[in-house]
């Protein structure tokens, strides 16, 4: 059996708890706090029925870097909630507000939205415990994916790469592999910089036109519940096709792991910049860097979300958001790239060791560590 001292290192976990109630909610979740050494653990809850400790673990120590790296007080946390989503919504907010409840006293853990759960789950963990981020914009939420934080973050980091690239945002073609919040924003900013969206995916397949796809028709038509695919201008394909479009942006938004080293070679862009956690090999990742490929890495890149979720918990404004999340990514991305061409190393590397490095200071303030 998969012990919880498996995952140890220098860093934490710091506690994981297994929660079950054979109540009628039937409960049965997984917390973990890896970190709190920069202040209380900010990280989603995830409902899915094949979730485990292993996920959660890992999803854990991405938050930790990730809200380090972005220099959030907050240090990283996770909980998974196994059960189908799409459950009755009764059903839901009995198995939330039983969740809410059984962490209530985990104080150095606020829940926030993730795969399977959204504002209104959280809106009821913070009526029953007073402690969730990501709230509806009724009771003082920055509704994040409404607003495009991730997007916006994603936008930073690929104007900071034009300097350690030959990248130019105005005339780069873009091809985006999940049309959804992440990918549509981050389709619709760049757009607005002179970029050319020139494929997009969703998980029913792909839609492709190198002359340009209309970015805000494109939204318009998912809004309304259809596929990527039902979009009358622009040629058909399978959702794999995304991959071998001829572009200077490659952006991946939905799934981890969809570019390995069986499939890397057909990449053809000059920047990917990673909008989904992990959505790359590090065999893969190491391929790219190789060809010179400039691979802005997901926890320096995509963490527009949680510096959102943080500046909503601190009583911040949309507008505050938007300006820290620009600046933060902005500095990272460039601080990342600079250590990534002075060490020759992956920025992914001199992403970790830079996040890290903010941990391991934050717990030198600390002295239960
Ligand atoms: P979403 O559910 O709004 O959109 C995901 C999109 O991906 C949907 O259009 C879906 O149809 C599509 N998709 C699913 N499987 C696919 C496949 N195999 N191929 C192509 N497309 C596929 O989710 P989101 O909030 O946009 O998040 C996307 C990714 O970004 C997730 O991995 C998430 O963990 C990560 N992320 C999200 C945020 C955020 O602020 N929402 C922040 C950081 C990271």
């Amino acid at each position: 059996m998969e012990s919880a001292f498996t995952f140890c290192d220098e860093l934490g976990p710091e506690k994981i708890l297994h929660l079950y109630h054979p109540d009628e909610t039937g409960l049965k979740a997984i917390l973990v706090v890896d970190n709190v050494a920069m202040g209380p653990s900010i990280g989603g809850t995830r409902m899915a029925p094949d979730v485990s400790l292993e996920e959660c673990f890992r999803l854990a120590r991405a938050m930790t870097l990730k809200n380090a790296a972005a220099g959030l007080p907050h240090g990283g946390g996770k909980s998974v909630i196994f059960a189908d989503p799409h459950l009755p919504l009764r059903d839901k907010e009995n198995l939330v507000r039983g969740f809410a409840r059984a962490i209530a006293d985990v104080k150095d853990y606020i829940p926030g939205p993730d795969m399977g759960t959204d504002e209104t789950c959280m809106a009821w963990m913070r009526d029953s415990i007073h402690r969730a981020v990501g709230l509806p914009r009724e009771i003082g939420g920055i509704p994040l994916d409404e607003i495009g934080a991730t997007g916006h973050g994603l936008v930073a980091s690929l104007e900071a790469a034009t300097d350690f690239s030959t990248l130019q945002l105005h005339g780069a073609r873009i091809a985006v592999q999940g049309f959804g919040s992440v990918g549509k924003h981050a389709a619709r900013l760049l757009a607005k910089k002179g970029a050319i969206l020139v494929a997009a995916s969703d998980s029913v397949g792909s839609i492709m036109n190198p002359d340009g796809i209309d970015v805000a028709a494109l939204i318009r038509h998912k809004e309304s519940g259809e596929p990527v695919t039902t979009f009358p201008d622009g040629k058909r394909g399978d959702g794999d096709a995304i991959i071998d479009v001829e572009c200077e942006i490659w952006i991946p938004a939905a799934r981890p792991d969809v570019i390995h080293a069986d499939n890397v070679d057909r990449l053809q862009a000059k920047v990917i910049v990673q909008g989904a956690n992990i959505p790359c090999t590090l065999e893969a990742e190491q391929i790219l860097h190789n060809r010179g490929v400039l691979v802005l890495p997901d926890f320096i890149a995509n963490a527009g979300g949680v510096i959102c979720a943080a500046v909503e918990y601190h009583g911040g404004t949309e507008s505050q958001a938007l300006a820290i999340i620009t600046e933060k990514i902005r500095d990272n991305t460039r601080q990342v790239l600079t250590s990534m061409r002075d060490n020759d190393c992956l920025p992914r590397t001199a992403a970790i060791a830079m996040a890290r490095d903010r941990v391991q200071a934050a717990m030198r303030f600390r002295r239960h560590y």
